[in-house]
């Protein structure tokens, strides 16, 4: 085994979180090596080239004024995401329904009678009044309306925000997202693809380190219960990295098959076995000649059987396709998103409603790629409502990512956040006598 160059941390894995963590270590002053066992930066928020065009992996909604955008800022990144106006809309019997400024209010308004109390329950989580943690959104919303279109509705931000259905996500951690957390309000989309953002935070960690692609940890080592080192195979040879400070977003699951079980506290490995729940998605990317809808940003469908929303990614940014083509991503949540599932019979159903709501879609569209997200690479490593600590038990190293999610946030904005607070904590420690 080799020796190496000197870093005072190592980060394992190039997502959103891991990106996000070494950029900020780098810039916070310690000689930081990113380490990827891919080929290509960004982990579930990447982008891959099909028939000229950039197709994105995962992520494609880039949040604005939040920890998220801040972090480029702070490391002085670039992030030039353009913003759809409007943003957000629904598309109800094929019609978009842009409910602008008037939000929650205007658009449940026009569908139900009960919406001045669906509202006040808005009011009260945004005072910190909460419903208890196992009380899920269906049953919640069941408690003040029947509405089948407003069900349909709240289940499809559930899947478009969270990666599961409204029996599936604590009412508490919806109230949250939509009171408390970005909510997706602001977001914008990558012209480069979402690889974009990664692209420039490794640019920022070369400041002041490395990246390695193509270099996956073996092993990481502990002793007397602090982090030692990584043992990272690049090149056909294992190098072995001294290292206090470990930071990983490989997920907690693997993070523990890297140090070995017993290197971890019983509390922490029975959590790992029983508390994660990832949540799975369908990702339909396809084009066409013909624009399919109107709206520039993503719409979120109604009354459905899998299909929850649609990004049109030409509208603001053209160059992600080859000239002369529209191009879109859906994403449909199976039944149960945090349980088993028939792949083929779930990819069926939403291929079944994109039919629906675009007639003539199998002529207009060319399919670029059809993906199911589960597993161990899912749509959220694990769903809002079921994180883990960030902390591992062990001194000196961490988890990023979204399984370690601050309570009811999502996405990358949470992937962001969580390397910002591990961050801070390794520096507030650094600084202590
Ligand atoms: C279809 C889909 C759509 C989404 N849409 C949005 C959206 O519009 N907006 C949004 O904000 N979020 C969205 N999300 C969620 C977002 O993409 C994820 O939450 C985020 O990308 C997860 O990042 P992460 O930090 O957990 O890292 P991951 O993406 O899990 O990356 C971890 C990295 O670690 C690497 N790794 C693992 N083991 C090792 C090892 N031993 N050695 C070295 N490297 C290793 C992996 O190869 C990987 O690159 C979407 C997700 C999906 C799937």
């Amino acid at each position: 085994m080799q020796a190496a160059t000197s870093f005072d941390a190592v980060v394992i894995g190039a997502g959103a979180g891991g990106c996000c963590a070494a950029a900020r270590l780098a810039h916070a002053g310690l000689r930081t090596l990113l380490v990827e066992a891919r080929d290509v930066l960004g982990g579930r928020a990447s982008t891959e080239i099909i028939d000229g065009h950039k197709v994105n992996v995962g992520a494609i909604a880039l949040e604005f004024d939040g920890v998220f955008e801040e972090t480029f800022r702070t490391v002085g990144a670039d992030l030039p995401i353009r913003m759809p106006k409007p943003a957000n809309a629904f598309y109800l019997d094929r019609k978009v329904v842009d409910v602008g400024k008037g939000g929650w209010g205007l658009l449940l308004g026009g569908l139900t009678k009960q919406a001045a109390r669906i509202l006040d329950q808005f009011a009260q989580a945004r005072t910190g009044s909460l419903p208890d943690g196992r009380l899920s959104t269906k049953d919640w919303l069941s408690g003040y309306t029947k509405n089948e279109t407003v069900h349909a509705i709240f289940r499809n931000l559930c899947a478009a925000i969270f990666a599961c259905n409204a029996d599936e996500l604590p009412a508490r951690a919806f109230l949250t997202y939509f009171t408390a957390k970005g909510a997706f309000k602001k977001f914008g989309f990558h012209p480069d693809g979402t690889i974009g953002a990664w692209k420039a935070l490794a640019g920022a960690v070369e400041r002041n380190g490395e990246v390695w692609l193509d270099a996956p940890v073996e092993r990481i080592e502990v002793a007397d219960g602090a982090a030692r080192a990584v043992v990272i195979r690049r090149d056909g040879e294992s190098l072995r990295i001294p290292a206090s400070i470990v930071i990983s977003n490989a997920g907690p699951k693997a993070t523990v098959a890297l140090a070995g079980e017993a290197a971890f506290p019983a509390d922490y490995l029975r959590r790992v076995r029983e508390d994660l729940k990832p949540a799975a998605n369908i990702v339909f990317n396809f084009a066409s000649r013909e624009p399919l809808i109107a709206a520039p940003g993503i719409v979120t469908f109604g009354k459905t059987r899998r299909l929850c929303n649609l990004a049109n990614l030409t509208a603001t940014c053209p160059e992600i396709a080859p000239s002369g083509w529209h191009q879109y991503v859906a994403y449909a949540v199976p039944v149960p998103a945090l349980g088993d599932f028939d792949a083929e019979a779930e990819t069926a159903l939403a291929h079944q409603d994109l039919r629906d709501q675009f007639p003539g879609f199998d002529d207009k569209v060319k399919m670029l790629s059809v993906r199911v997200m589960r597993d161990d690479w899912p749509a959220q490593r694990s769903c809002a409502g079921y994180d883990l600590p960030r902390e591992t038990g062990i001194e000196g190293l961490w988890c990023v990512g979204d399984a370690v999610k601050d309570y009811g946030n999502g996405g990358t904005q949470a992937c962001a956040e969580t390397a910002k607070l591990v961050v801070d904590a390794i520096v507030a420690r650094r600084g202590q006598p």
